[in-house]
């Protein structure tokens, strides 16, 4: 992304930096702003912060109300990010808007905690045991505190993953909404797919577990150093998948809908590779001198229990943090941290015109500003505006 000149419009405490066709607003104490990433939802910038002096990720959600697909997850994801408390989950530092009136609303801006890279430029490294379990730790961890506050994640992937040069983890986002999937989302921005669960390709019921086959794709690409079900579509997915796992069991096929059982039964049959064909020992780094557990055996024996089609034969998330390559690891204050308060789903089934999203968001980023701001004049200046939208509000007929 090129950087064109500061424009220096100071207004509120706030200034202007350009980055291609996006424009950033941030309070100044955020100093030297630098592109970092491109996600679904918008632009991440680092930033130095001169008020608690450290560096932070800003992120900018562009009209987050542009859509109700749009408005929906950024509603959701802010909703959780104040809620989740977890060294394994990002944290949110600071929220604000540079707009002024629910009216001029355009921007919310999430300040996070600066990591150094995600995980898609990780894995294309070569990394050794004791790197790739203590990751694949953090990740449990992370996933089983989402679990306790019932959020299921569902759609783990390694550009959603962020990691320090120390080797620590963060989980960036959580997931899809339990109504996910009935709403078109109209976006450029291509979805990944590769990691889903049969379970989710397939449109069938789901349990925590579902977490983990997205871990056992990241730990296998971490391996062969390519993505492993890299299909085109859903369907082209579930061919790649059954090509190398093999064909699921009769009662697998049982527990599917009838139209998808009766394209799942009438694939091909394919007996699958054993772990050792499709992991050979080749493509593992060499046997850790510090821990005699962390060995290509263990680290294969772990994947041929994520990697498992039928949900009810997968290894669960408690499982797999005793299991031998990743319970080196084990402290109870990490992997058993309080859980957050519980997180109210009925905001996955709201329905909401575009407009009562646009005041939902506002009201939440100005609520956010009043309590962590409290002696800002915006954030008293602001307070009053928006009203409460009720919760049992019918769906609207124009919905876009
Ligand atoms: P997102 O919009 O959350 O999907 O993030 C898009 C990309 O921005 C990620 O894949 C990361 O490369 C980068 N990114 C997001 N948040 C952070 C952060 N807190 N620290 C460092 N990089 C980040």
């Amino acid at each position: 992304m090129a950087e064109n000149d500061n424009v220096a419009n100071n207004h509120g405490g706030f200034y202007t930096r350009v980055f291609g066709d996006t424009e950033f607003v941030v309070p100044a104490r955020y100093n030297g702003l630098t592109p970092r990433g491109l996600g679904a939802q918008g632009t991440v910038c680092a930033a130095y912060d001169t008020v608690t002096q450290q560096n932070v990720a800003i992120k900018k959600l562009s009209r987050p109300f542009q859509n109700v697909t749009h408005a929906k997850r950024a509603y959701r994801e802010f909703k959780l990010m104040k809620l989740v408390n977890h060294k394994n989950i990002i944290g949110l530092l600071n929220a604000f808007t540079p707009q002024r009136s629910l009216e001029e609303f355009q921007d919310v801006y999430l300040v996070m905690e600066l990591m150094d890279a995600n995980l898609c430029q990780v894995i294309q490294m070569d990394l050794d045991h004791e790197r790739m379990s203590y990751l694949l730790y953090q990740m449990l961890c992370g996933i089983k505190h989402l679990h306790s506050a019932g959020i299921i994640h569902r759609d783990l992937k390694p550009s959603n993953i962020v990691v320090k040069s120390d080797c620590t983890l963060k989980i960036l986002d959580f997931g899809l909404a339990r109504t996910a999937g009935t709403t078109f989302m109209m976006t450029p921005y291509v979805v990944t797919r590769y990691y889903r669960a049969p379970e989710v390709i397939l449109g069938m019921g789901y349990k925590e577990n579902v977490d983990i086959w997205s871990v056992g794709c990241i730990m296998g690409e971490m391996i062969r150093g390519g993505v492993l079900f890299p299909g085109t579509d859903h369907i082209d997915q579930w061919n790649k998948i059954i090509e190398q796992l093999g064909t699921p069991s009769q009662d697998f096929m049982m527990r599917l809908q009838p139209t998808v059982r009766n394209y799942v039964e009438n694939r091909p049959r394919y007996p699958g590779f054993a772990f050792d064909r499709l992991f050979p020992d080749v493509l593992f780094p060499s046997d850790s001198s510090e821990h005699n557990r962390l060995k290509a055996s263990q680290a294969r024996d772990l994947l041929s229990r994520m990697l498992v089609i039928d949900p009810e034969r997968r290894i669960s998330v408690d499982e797999a943090l005793l299991h031998p390559y990743i319970n080196v690891w084990y402290d109870e204050g990490e992997v058993n941290a309080p859980a957050p308060g519980p997180y109210d789903h009925s905001v996955d089934e709201r329905e909401h015109t575009v407009e009562q999203w646009k005041e939902l968001i506002y009201q939440e980023v100005m609520e956010y500003e009043h309590s962590h701001n409290p002696s800002s004049p915006r954030a008293t200046q602001q307070q009053a505006v928006p009203q409460q939208i009720p919760d049992e509000e019918p769906p609207q007929p124009n919905r876009r």
